[in-house]
């Protein structure tokens, strides 16, 4: 019946993409196709997503993968061909996928790696973030996404050709104008490397968990760009006792670099590989036990106070408070998040924050004070990603209490239970939080 369902929703997918509006040009690359949405072909991009493939593969000491032989035009697919293989890319030896006017069915071919035919990747370049965005299907940068023929992408895509690439082949989604691209490579890269290494042992990305995931990706990408910044984050979070089975969303990168870095000094980068399945496999039982020997490790970082303000502005999300305050948020706020996340505040930069935000703020127009409510979900979501309890639960009472507020139109109420909802909830984790917290308890 599932299959059923699926050929009916394929088939609608179909049609629709004939009267979709074609927005983009395919081109070959070497390890499949690139999809230039919006945008020309760039020679200078395709070069640059190469350096990062070769650097990211050399940096963990795997070999590169491999172009098909005769890949360099798009060919189109023989009739039958797709079908007589059971629809199965690895019998078919490769990936069929529309021209961009759904005129005809294209063959990519399967690349190959260590000696295995592995699935084409996918490039979907874009020009702006918000592209990526709609995309992606999330509100990412960039993304990864791996084969699955029933990926929610699929419904949420608004170009069905797009997303049918995307469910049959690995894909990476960029923006190339983005600022941090070469970070974005390298971190997506590294997911599509996971991937293989996944695929080699006979597990797939999903068995490994989020920290690893990330940690792996972010790792590869601070080491390739030298960027050490989560050193500092790490080594506030690691004095906090905090373990590393229940780190909050935000808080894998940096975290998760950090747990990656401890491995690769342990054990090497070819033992850190050749460990990465039995890690994926027994995760719950080892992390336990690495625990109290990487926060030994991670806290041993001395760090000064522009680095712990640093690292206390990322733990207590300084800059997503700042964004759901944006409409009201104070001048100064602004030089405190440039000092600061720039490595030259203070703690007393954040101490201030706090002070800054929970003063009284006069009652704004209609409009502004519509648009704040409209961010509250935004905390809704921070917080349904922490398995702190009580976090959950609290931001759902504090949302619904907000909202009663507002139609009241009781605005100093709703001003001074909005920031206690941040205090409480986004920036939880935080050491003054906590501190007030306990105070708040031995009353
Ligand atoms: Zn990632």
């Amino acid at each position: 019946m599932k299959k059923m369902v699926l050929a009916i929703a394929l088939v609608v997918l179909a049609s629709v993409a004939v009267a979709a509006s074609t927005d983009y040009t395919l081109t070959p690359w070497k390890y499949g196709v690139v999809a230039w949405v919006q945008g020309e072909p760039n020679v200078a991009t395709l070069q640059k997503v190469e350096k990062a493939v070769a650097d990211v593969f050399s940096f963990w000491h795997q070999p590169l993968p491999e172009s098909a032989g005769t890949w360099s035009d798009l060919q189109e697919m023989e009739k039958g061909t797709w079908a007589a293989s059971k629809y199965d890319p690895f019998t078919a030896g490769f990936v069929p996928i529309p021209s961009p006017d759904a005129s005809k069915m294209l063959a990519v071919p399967l690349p190959s790696w260590d000696g295995e035919k592995i699935l084409p990747l996918t490039l979907l370049i874009a020009s702006n973030r918000s592209l990526v965005q709609s995309l992606a299907g999330s509100t990412a940068g960039a993304a990864f996404s791996y084969r699955s023929p029933t990926y929610t992408v699929l419904s949420l895509n608004p170009n069905p050709s797009l997303a049918m690439f995307m469910s049959r082949s690995d894909s990476v989604i960029l923006n190339y104008n983005s600022p941090d691209l070469r970070h974005n490579l390298d971190h997506e890269l590294s997911h599509w490397l996971t991937n293989l290494i996944c695929q080699r042992h006979d597990l797939t990305l999903q068995d490994v968990p989020h920290l690893l995931q990330e940690g792996f990706a972010e790792y590869t990408a601070c080491k390739l760009g030298r960027d050490g910044r989560w050193r500092n984050i790490a080594a506030v979070w690691a004095k906090d006792d905090h373990d590393l089975l229940n780190v909050p969303y935000y808080m894998l990168y940096p975290i998760g670099t950090s747990l990656v870095s401890f491995l690769v000094k342990r054990d090497g980068v070819d033992g850190f590989i050749e460990g990465f399945s039995d890690l994926v496999a027994n995760w719950d039982q080892i992390i336990p036990d690495i625990t109290p020997l990487w926060q030994a490790w991670a806290s041993n970082y001395e760090i000064d106070g522009a680095q712990q303000a640093y690292a206390e502005a990322n733990i207590e999300q300084l800059s997503l408070c700042g964004m759901v305050l944006q409409p009201v948020l104070p001048e100064e706020a602004f030089s405190i998040f440039d000092r600061v996340y720039s490595l030259a505040g203070s703690m007393e930069d954040i101490e201030r924050f706090w002070e800054l935000i929970s003063a009284p703020v006069p009652r704004p127009s209609g409009d502004i004070w519509k648009q704040l409510q409209e961010e509250v979900h935004t905390i809704v979501w921070v917080a349904s990603g922490d398995s702190y309890p009580g976090i959950v639960k609290m931001a759902a009472e504090n949302e619904y209490q907000l909202s009663r507020l507002w139609a009241k139109g009781d605005w100093y109420a709703y001003h001074a239970l909005l920031i206690e909802t941040l205090r409480n909830v986004v920036a939880h984790y935080g050491t003054a939080q906590r501190v007030g917290a306990k105070a708040e308890e031995s009353k």
